[in-house]
């Protein structure tokens, strides 16, 4: 694998404890940016290198090469940025970790529970790297954590909309992040937690509860904990979806981000034996703009249908009659308590059913295919707590024949007709 003929080669001798910063240019057109390491040892986000293997970054990608003890790297193509940065973070972060693998040994000998550790902190501040740092890091020393995902805009795990949960196994793989399979997948439907946070908070304890199921019955899974990557917003309802988390989870560490006054009003909220620690985000995390986030959920779900880098999935296009299948939106639109019927709270609404009839507005939608029985009309029970197998994309709608075109990951017929309406739209250009 040698590098593309005629790139241009950059090399970086780097001192211990210091990081290599690059970011590859956005857009279709950018080139890719190789990188090597020479000498020495060296990781990217607690993945370690191996040493003169080429890693390829394609376009849009923040890296930081890491070492700490001192290597030399080759760049290989036109970075956006390159440099040398001495100020990092990392010795807190590996501390940490330190701190963490030390509860985690007092489990053991205890018969206790690891530790659950929830990130908190604003947005673009490096939560889901140190996620993804303290994660990998559990592994090497042979633990079984597991992630949990709550971050619906920019979901390390599934498509955007989603929360999830995801036992991890082995370090994320330097270019492609951690091995996705067979990952617990619940439907949000849309980016942002505000749109309606009785659901957000609803899923939230779901997955707290099947992770504790789970722990009950897996040592391993019990002693390793969990690490739980959340959402920017920290404010209002989005604070209290926080403290909501925390206490689901029953949460024994919290590490904010850079935010002070959060950090403050999480130790005054949380119970007093919840260890609530303030880091310093890395000067490395770069911040992403609005179309820089909504490319990139974009990009997940067409990794979705088409796969990643190496591997290339070929979707299935087919076409659903109407009435083979059930669309629902979970929540009606909020209503002024006093309209409220008799006895019905403001919850019910949130977490409230409501029958889609098939339009043409419903073209480029994503639809997630809920787990639920295929039950009798009215037999709605369950579907809101029932996980997703999977999604599909409604491509075109015919209301003259009651059909709608649909892409979906696997050939028809579908495995389950109980369907949930995402606001998120993909417009399949390939
Ligand atoms: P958040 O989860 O808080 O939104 P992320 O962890 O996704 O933030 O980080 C934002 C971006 O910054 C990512 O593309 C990530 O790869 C990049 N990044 C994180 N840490 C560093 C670093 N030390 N050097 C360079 N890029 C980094």
């Amino acid at each position: 694998d040698a590098p593309a003929a005629g790139k241009v080669c950059t090399r970086f001798d780097l001192e211990k404890e210091t990081e290599l910063r690059f970011e590859v240019e956005a857009g279709e057109a950018a080139e890719q940016v190789e990188m090597e390491l020479l000498t020495g040892m060296a990781e990217v986000f607690g993945s370690e290198l191996n040493r003169n293997k080429k890693y390829t970054f394609g376009a849009g990608s923040k890296i930081a090469v890491f070492t700490w003890q001192g290597c030399s790297v080759n760049l290989y193509g036109k970075p956006e940025v390159a440099y040398v940065s001495k100020e990092t973070p990392m010795l807190l972060y590996l501390n940490t970790h330190a701190a963490l693998e030390q509860m985690r040994k007092q489990a053991e000998r205890d018969n206790e529970r690891g530790p659950r550790v929830m990130v908190v902190g604003p947005t673009d501040v490096g939560k889901s790297t140190v996620c993804r740092l303290l994660l990998s890091y559990a592994v090497r020393v042979g633990r079984r954590p597991t992630l949990v995902e709550l971050d619906v805009g920019q979901s390390g795990v599934s498509v955007p909309g989603t929360v999830s949960a995801l036992c991890i196994e082995r370090p994320a793989d330097v270019e492609e992040g951690f091995s996705v399979q067979a990952p617990l997948v619940y439907h949000f439907g849309s980016t942002t937690p505000g749109t309606n946070i009785k659901l957000y908070n609803k899923l939230t304890s779901c997955l707290a509860e099947v992770f504790s199921q789970r722990c009950e019955v897996n040592r391993k899974a019990s002693v390793g904990g969990c690490i739980i990557n959340t959402c920017g917003w920290v404010k209002g309802s989005g604070y209290q979806a926080l403290v909501h988390c925390a206490s689901a989870f029953q949460v024994d560490v919290v590490l904010v981000l850079d935010h002070e006054r959060l950090y403050n009003e999480l130790k005054r909220d949380l119970p007093h034996f919840v260890r609530v620690v303030l880091l310093p985000k890395s000067g490395g995390v770069v911040e992403r703009s609005k179309e820089c986030r909504r490319d990139a959920r974009d990009e997940k779900i067409r990794e979705y249908f088409y796969g990643f880098r190496g591997v290339t999935f070929y979707p299935f296009s087919f076409e659903v009659r109407f009435s083979d299948v059930r669309i629902y939106k979970i929540g009606a639109p909020s209503i002024p308590d006093s309209c409220l019927p008799l006895g019905m709270s403001q919850d019910d609404t949130q977490l409230k059913l409501v029958p889609v009839t098939p339009g043409r507005d419903l073209t480029y939608h994503v639809l997630s295919v809920s787990s639920a029985e295929d039950g009798e009309e009215g037999v709605r029970k369950g579907i809101v707590e029932s996980p997703v197998c999977g999604f599909i994309v409604v491509t075109n709608v015919d209301t003259q024949t009651q059909v709608m075109k649909v892409l979906s990951p696997a050939p028809r017929p579908l495995p389950r007709h109980t369907l949930l309406i995402m606001d998120i739209r993909f417009m399949d250009m390939k």
